[in-house]
């Protein structure tokens, strides 16, 4: 009686014929318009860079949000799932180099493989709406809105310091420093270079995207806390103290003012102008600040200029405190940085360590103004860092606390116009010039003739895009690759007609992803980035799912993004995503997998040996989805083994359920899953116990219980590794029961419910087994348009529960009751326990606690 297709699951036949079917129902995965009268769901995962190759993390990251796309399909969600490529950047620069591929041929060919890998694993993408950044209609875009961004004044151009790394013979972000080497490369030491560089004013939205954070009640509180510290805000005052002998003012930044009176010395930065000042003719101290600026130099290299030594020398001269008019001695130090603050600080060794550090090794007076509130050995407790204390030696303010001193003396800086209070961030604008060639040109001309004042011409719109030239020859040899490709270069002012050379520097690759979430609402625009009105529908992301190591860049970046479109009056949400899920890594053999280490699994092997269901199946199993995830592929092979247990299982008693007509489906009403407006029944008409025998309500009741835990996972911890834990109990369960399954003692409509119900609880997690059951069930069209099934609580009750009894706060017996017992029934099987009797007698019962369906207490004296 057992055919060949009952006994063998065949992942590579199912899937192969599934991958084929979907692929010709391109609606399957395709979003409603705007229109539609379902509640809309957008889903997002990171887009990945198009290396060529998907990894673990990859695979992980889609299961994750694919199981949560289908089961929203499945609850009648208009559902917004698009995939797309971050297809900039410089590994398509090196692989040219080595391989002699130009970039986009190289890039387009890595996307063409990896979404073959997508597809092979059954991820539901909207194909229609994929957005490639390295093409034209999207980078335009990118050109379009620094263009906007450009005339509201958020975009300029400095010379600057910037990072640079020799290895990629580029610019890097301050974040893209990790300890002094490039994230790329993480052997590489990043030199300081100036160049002039296009920025971004993301400090105008400092204050703003601190202040959103506190909306964000979705996102990871840890990803929040770095955004914060990352922002870095303080509240402080600005003091100017005078130069003695000169009309100059020495700006200074002090969180602290309320400690100014025990300011014993000002310090510069190297690079501060006054001190080019003072050296200009003392050519001892000019050689002694260039000796602290190259420590400087080379602190900043290494990643850390607060680990320096810190070393300094006296210039000479004397600052003048404006609120005590003291002379105090200027200092140049090589830990004070010129593009940090002011360049210049007040320093107070008798409250601050660093200064305390400094003071004491060059025998700078040590003077104490702030007095503990608690009074101990005074001297000892030196530097006294907490504002827990009173002012001393600090003329009329002597006696106010630390905080009343600070309002008091910020108020008299600007009363007398020598400072004010001030708010300084972190922070820092966002240089976005690139002198790489697979980016974005930035559209921006140098008019020769200086028609426009300072020769800088933006593009006009109509000329946009400004397209990247495709033959080109890329070398590294530093500078801009752009700029070697005269027909690219030289071109004729819009403003005068002269000639005008073209900006030869691209974007960075973090602009391509601070808005691509817009474009796949609209992906095939050729007028605009995206309809506002169609963002307005899906915006903002219901759910966004990615690495944590995007928490900071990515993640600002685009809330930055967001603000500036709503400024813009492009979109009404001030924030991109209402949550964020940040999925935990894959490791192996307790490390990262890298090719380095040699502990890379590849998905295509996971699959060609074991399918795509228990591939992906295992990557929610193994771990919580936050957690870090050990591969083993004993666990796949686990995973797999079971799946063919389902096959097994619901192949042999397909017949069964098929067999239920629609007549004797109403014994057990409510489950016609054919119905698509099938919802939650009265409990009542769902339990006709009656004509029910005992493993058909057992089995029920397994059904129900496992329908609500992982229904529940889904919208509350997405614990999914005990969802396909409650699904592996379930079948478990069914398979006990296969003698009377086998034996008819379950009416078929039942068998029907058990197992089309399973189907559909295993469709989120493995969508190639569940669809191809789904058929065999005689389950009508896609299994992903099925209602997700509703767990009926009177069906899920267990009949009798466990109810622990404590004697005097120790646990001496468990009594089973019937479940929704009453508080007296409770006492009374608790008191007719046997031990509980043993325990009790010749004793009395002072007092009996019920708490009903969870325990008993009983105080005996
Ligand atoms: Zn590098
Ligand atoms: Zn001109």
């Amino acid at each position: 009686m057992a055919d060949d297709k009952e006994l063998r699951y065949d992942p590579a036949v199912i899937e192969q014929k599934w991958q084929e079917r979907w692929a010709a129902d391109p609606k399957l995965y395709a979003a409603e318009p705007a229109t539609s009268n379902k509640p809309k769901y957008y889903v997002l995962e990171m887009l990945p860079y198009p290396s060529g190759q998907l990894h673990m993390g990859h695979v992980r990251n889609y299961a994750i949000g694919d199981a949560l796309a289908r089961q929203m399909w499945m609850r009648g969600y208009n559902v917004l799932h698009p995939m797309g490529w971050d297809a900039f950047g410089l590994p398509a620069e090196n692989a040219a180099l080595k391989n002699n591929t130009p970039p986009r041929e190289w890039t387009l060919a890595n996307i063409a493989a990896m979404k073959r890998q997508m597809l092979r694993l059954g991820l539901g993408y909207d194909w229609a709406t994929e957005v490639t950044t390295c093409l034209p209609e999207y980078y335009r875009w990118n050109q379009w809105f620094f263009l906007r961004m450009y005339e509201k004044g958020l975009v300029y151009r400095k010379k600057s310091k910037v990072n640079w790394c020799p290895e990629c013979a580029t610019v890097l972000a301050n974040e893209q420093v990790v300890d002094g080497c490039c994230w790329r490369h993480e052997e590489t030491q990043v030199e300081q270079r100036d160049l002039e560089q296009w920025f971004f004013r993301i400090t105008q939205y400092a204050e703003e995207l601190l202040q959103g954070l506190e909306t964000l009640e979705g996102w990871p509180e840890k990803v929040r806390t770095m955004q914060r510290n990352w922002i870095g805000r303080s509240e402080g005052t600005e003091v100017d103290f005078g130069l003695e002998g000169g009309t100059q003012k020495i700006r200074v930044f002090t969180t602290r003012v309320d400690t100014i009176f025990g300011a014993t010395s000002v310090q510069l930065a190297p690079e501060h102008p006054l001190v080019a000042t003072f050296s200009a003719t003392d050519a001892r101290l000019r050689a002694q600040v260039a000796e602290l600026l190259d420590e400087q130099k080379k602190a900043r290299e290494a990643g850390d200029v607060g680990a320096i030594e810190k070393r300094g020398v006296s210039t000479g001269r004397y600052a003048i405190n404006p609120y005590s008019g003291e002379r105090v001695p200027i200092w140049v130090a090589n830990y004070i940085l010129m593009d940090y603050g002011t360049g210049a600080i007040m320093s107070v060794p008798a409250h601050d360590e660093r200064d305390f550090e400094f003071a004491t090794r060059y025998g700078i007076e040590i003077r104490q103004v702030i007095k503990p509130l608690q009074d101990e050995d005074g001297a000892k407790l030196l530097p006294f860092i907490s504002e827990d204390g009173v002012l001393i030696n600090s003329g009329e303010y002597d006696g106010l606390t630390c905080v009343q001193a600070q309002d008091q003396l910020q108020k008299a800086a600007a009363r007398s116009a020598f400072g004010e209070g001030k708010v300084v961030f972190r922070l820092k604008d966002w240089g976005v010039s690139r002198q790489r060639y697979w980016g974005t040109p930035i559209p921006m001309l140098y008019c020769l003739s200086n028609c426009d004042g300072d020769g800088l011409v933006p593009v006009p719109d109509d000329q946009l895009p400004v397209l990247l030239p495709e033959k080109i020859d890329i070398t590294q040899q530093g500078g801009s690759p752009l700029g070697r490709v005269p027909s690219f270069v030289n071109t004729t002012c819009p403003k005068c007609g002269g000639p005008a050379r073209r900006e030869t520097d691209t974007m960075d690759t973090f602009v391509d992803s601070s808005w691509y979430f817009y474009r796949y609402t609209d992906a095939r625009d050729s007028k605009a980035p995206f309809d506002p009105a169609t963002a307005q529908y899906w915006f903002p992301i219901d759910q966004y799912i990615g690495g944590v190591e995007h928490a900071i860049l990515h993640l600002i970046y685009s809330r930055f993004w967001t603000k500036v479109l709503r400024d813009l009056g492009m979109v009404k949400n001030d924030e991109p995503a209402r949550r964020l899920f940040t999925q935990g890594m894959v490791i192996k053999d307790g490390a990262k997998m890298s090719k380095s280490k040699g502990n890379v699994v590849s998905p295509d092997d996971m699959v060609a040996r074991y399918g795509a269901d228990a591939t992906r199946m295992y990557a929610l199993f193994a771990a919580p989805p936050d957690r870090d995830l050990d591969w083993q592929e004993d666990g796949v092979a686990g995973v797999s083994r079971f799946l063919a247990r389902v096959w097994r299982l619901v192949t042999k008693h397909a017949p069964q359920a098929r067999s239920a007509t629609q007549e004797s489906t109403a014994l057990v009403k409510g489950h016609d899953f054919n119905r698509a407006d099938s919802g939650p029944e009265p409990a009542g008409a769902l339990a006709p116990a009656g004509g029910l025998s005992g493993p058909s309500t057992k089995l029920r009741r397994k059904l129900h219980q496992t329908i609500a835990k992982i229904t529940q996972d889904f919208e509350g911890r997405w614990h999914f590794n005990t969802c396909v834990a409650a699904i592996m109990e379930l079948v478990n369960e069914l398979q006990d029961a296969d003698a009377q399954l086998t034996a008819g003692e379950v009416p078929a409509p039942v068998v029907r419910e058990l197992l089309q119900t399973l189907i559909l609880l295993l469709a989120p997690f493995a969508p190639f087994l569940a669809a191809e059951l789904w058929e065999e069930l005689g389950g009508e069209g896609s299994v992903l348009r099925a209602p997700w099934p509703k767990s009926d609580p009177g069906l899920a009750r267990e009949d009798e529960i466990e109810i622990p009894v404590q004697i005097n706060g120790k646990l001496t017996a468990v009594v089973r009751v019937a479940a929704g017992a009453d508080p007296k029934t409770i006492e009374t099987a608790a008191l007719a326990d046997e031990k509980v009797r043993t325990r009790t007698a010749g004793k009395s019962i002072v007092k009996v606690i019920v708490v009903p369906g969870r325990a008993v207490n009983l105080v005996v004296k």
